[in-house]
């Protein structure tokens, strides 16, 4: 069979990151992914933090095809009839270099899988990875449309369900309560009439995060994210809860239901849709996150289970580039010992528990039990609606103190949990 130094799965954030920095290593790898080109079947809401990613692939950002750099944050509660938003704006925001940008995947993944094949990466699309081959213990290849390709190391980095981990025994099928599904339209809209809806100068960008009776009461919320020329809008919603809370819904009605909540359908007016997409993100924190490497096997991005979710902001893209970078830095350091087995690999976790990936997921190891609280998608919406629609009527007889009409909202029981559920909240 072929022999390769290292065979990538999923030209994704992580593989092509990881490609690159091998490729530039000068060390021989090939990424084979099953979609017709990189990107064309990623998804995601649409923001990348650049900061943290910015010293692991410091050459690429100058030409990078990124959308717009946000400059206003915005996260909205909302109840069947009322919404409460919060809008914070920066100027540190609109300061190059910039540390938030809106992405576009199909165009963003593309253009890095051209970076990493200048660097001298392989890059093998249309072709989905079957199986990994085993030899006493050891990943020693794969098979892609029907050939046999041999590998010293192969790098799973084939998203969220990742077959590849499964298959060397790295990972077990997920439990529901680990995962949420996505659903995304992208919509497009003339530049001028997005900036003008959106009060955006030039390359600023907004994005904003919803939640509350949009998902009917299950672990989720919606996304807003302004592109150069389009929007990017969509919703999340936890599968455990899709599976158990009653009625049952569909997330595609869902969607169709918050577009034409009064928030949203004037800002997307007049707009073309031109991608629909759907995928599932891994929710599990720490607890989702899988071995990290086996004799002559590496696991990256969303397969490791490198996403998290911090309620007011929603982390996976950086994750799987850095995870990417660290996995071809831990195949080089092995290749310097000529020892390709679990003992050598294992610097690969050691890189990981050294950088913001592993510290971060320690540091909001709490965050998936706090955004799992149900009351935050029913109770606090109606409330802040509830209490702000009393404090802004002014009806015919005399007006109530602000804390009675906190109080007609709030019983001491609802007090009591939520400042309960706030020093839950003060942990993440
Ligand atoms: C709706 C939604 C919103 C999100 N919002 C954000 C956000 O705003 N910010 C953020 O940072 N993160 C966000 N995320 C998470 C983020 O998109 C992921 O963490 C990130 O895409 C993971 O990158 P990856 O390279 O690990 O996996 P992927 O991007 O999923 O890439 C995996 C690749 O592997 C390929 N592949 C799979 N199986 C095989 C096979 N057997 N053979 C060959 N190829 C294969 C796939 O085609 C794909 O190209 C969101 C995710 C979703 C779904």
């Amino acid at each position: 069979m072929d022999k390769f130094d290292v065979i990538i799965v999923g030209a994704g954030l992580a593989g092509l990151s990881a490609a690159y920095t091998l490729a530039q290593a000068g060390i021989e790898v090939v990424v084979v992914e099953r979609g017709d080109y990189p990107g064309a079947k990623n998804v995601t809401g649409g923001r990348l933090y650049v900061n943290p990613v910015r010293q692991y692939l410091p050459d690429i950002w100058d030409d990078a095809p990124l959308e717009r750099h946000v400059t206003s944050e915005l996260v909205t509660m909302m109840s069947p009839d009322n919404s409460t938003t919060i809008r914070f704006r920066s100027e540190k925001f609109n300061q190059p270099p910039y540390h938030s940008y809106t992405v576009l995947r199909a165009t963003f993944d593309r253009w890095l899988a051209s970076r990493a094949e200048e660097e001298g990466a392989m890059l093998v699309t249309k072709n989905r990875v079957d199986d990994i081959i085993m030899e006493n213990g050891r990943v020693i290849g794969v098979v892609a449309g029907g050939e046999e390709l041999g590998a010293d190391v192969v790098i799973a980095c084939d998203g969220v369900l990742s077959l590849i981990a499964e298959k060397a025994g790295l990972r077990s099928p997920g439990v529901p309560q680990n995962y949420a599904v996505g659903l995304k339209e992208v919509i497009e809209l003339p530049r001028a009439t997005l900036e003008d809806r959106f009060g955006l100068n030039g390359d600023e960008g907004v994005a904003q995060l919803f939640m509350g009776s949009l998902t009917q009461g299950r672990f989720g919320g919606g996304f807003l994210y302004t592109n150069k020329t389009s929007i990017s809008l969509g919703m999340v919603v936890g599968i455990k809860d899709l599976m158990e809370k009653k009625p049952p819904v569909e997330v595609p009605y869902l969607l169709e239901e918050f577009k034409e909540r009064p928030e949203i359908a004037p800002l997307i007016k007049g707009g073309e849709q031109v991608e629909y997409s759907a995928h599932v993100i891994p929710e599990g924190g720490m607890a989702g996150i899988c071995p990290l490497f086996s004799n002559g096997q590496l696991v990256a991005g969303d397969a490791a289970g490198f996403s998290l979710n911090m309620g007011v902001t929603v982390r996976g893209m950086e994750f799987a580039m850095a995870s990417g970078v660290m996995a071809a830095r831990a195949v080089q350091q092995a290749r310097e010992r000529n020892d390709f087995s679990a003992a050598s690999l294992a610097c690969y976790q050691q890189l990981l528990e050294k950088s913001f990936v592993m510290q971060d997921f320690r540091t909001f190891s709490h965050a998936p039990h706090f955004l799992e609280n149900p009351r935050l998608f029913g109770f606090y919406p109606q409330f802040a609606g509830e209490v702000l629609e009393d404090l802004f009527t002014i009806g015919a007889g005399p007006k109530a103190k602000l804390s009675d009409t906190v109080r007609k909202h709030l019983s001491f029981g609802e007090a009591w949990r939520m400042a309960k559920d706030l020093w839950g909240g003060l942990k993440i």
